[in-house]
């Protein structure tokens, strides 16, 4: 090998080692950039609720319709009035105030449609017994209208009603979304003993529910007609 060749054979193995110079293709960089089009994980998390829904719900309950991305869910079921059904309650989120006795109950959800659209402005109009099994049917306690938000929520705060004569714990609700057909039902609790020996009981409408600190907070999606 002369000079010429042994020159030529040095330069070629050294463009080799930087990676195609030879063929005018730039090296490639060791530290590729991370690509701006994937969000940072401060980015992902960015304006979408860090304490989404974590409460599972009982076997058979609907109580989490149209979550996790379903399109479609059934309607909730309807159940009777009952006796003791008043209209014009108050509007109010709140049916309780410090000295209400019983324990604290927070119930959150949606309304949709069938077809899983949050319905914004539906009535949900709710009553029921006190912690002793009583209903007040004299006044409005512990009854009282509210209307979901622009995203189709809507959250009471109560106390788990008391059982009484023939009923396990339950809660009334009308819920109507604007301009359509007004459904009446019924919210039921996990693990009570009185559920089964109940002929109105529908696990379908079983909240999914869990103690936190001294209440319990509760979640339920209703599906409701739109026409
Ligand atoms: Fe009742």
């Amino acid at each position: 090998m002369n000079r010429r060749m042994l020159l030529t054979t040095i330069i070629a193995l050294f463009c080799i080692v930087l990676a195609g110079c030879a063929n005018g293709i730039p090296a490639v960089p060791e530290a590729t950039p991370a690509s701006t089009d994937q969000p940072t994980p401060a980015a992902a998390g960015a304006g979408i609720p860090t304490t989404a829904p974590t409460i599972a719900a009982p076997a058979g309950s609907a109580a989490l319709a149209c979550s996790s991305g379903s399109r479609s869910a059934s309607l909730t079921p309807e159940l009777t009035e009952g006796p003791y059904f008043k209209a014009d309650s108050p509007e109010r989120a709140s049916l309780v105030d410090a000295s209400t006795p019983g324990t604290k109950l927070v119930i959150s959800g949606y309304v949709y449609s069938a077809d899983c659209q949050p319905v914004a402005h539906a009535l949900l109009d709710f009553w029921q017994a006190d912690a002793n099994g009583s209903y007040d049917n004299t006044g409005y306690n512990l009854r009282g209208h509210q209307y979901t938000d622009a995203n189709g929520r809507y959250e009471l705060t109560s106390v788990v009603p008391g059982l009484y004569i023939g009923r396990t714990e339950h809660i009334h609700v009308k819920v109507q979304a604007p301009n359509a057909r007004l459904i009446t039902t019924q919210l039921f609790f996990p693990g009570v003993a009185q559920n089964d020996s109940d002929g109105i009981y529908d696990p379908a409408l079983l909240l999914a529910l869990q103690q936190e600190g001294s209440g319990d907070q509760a979640l339920y999606n209703f599906v409701v007609p739109t026409q």
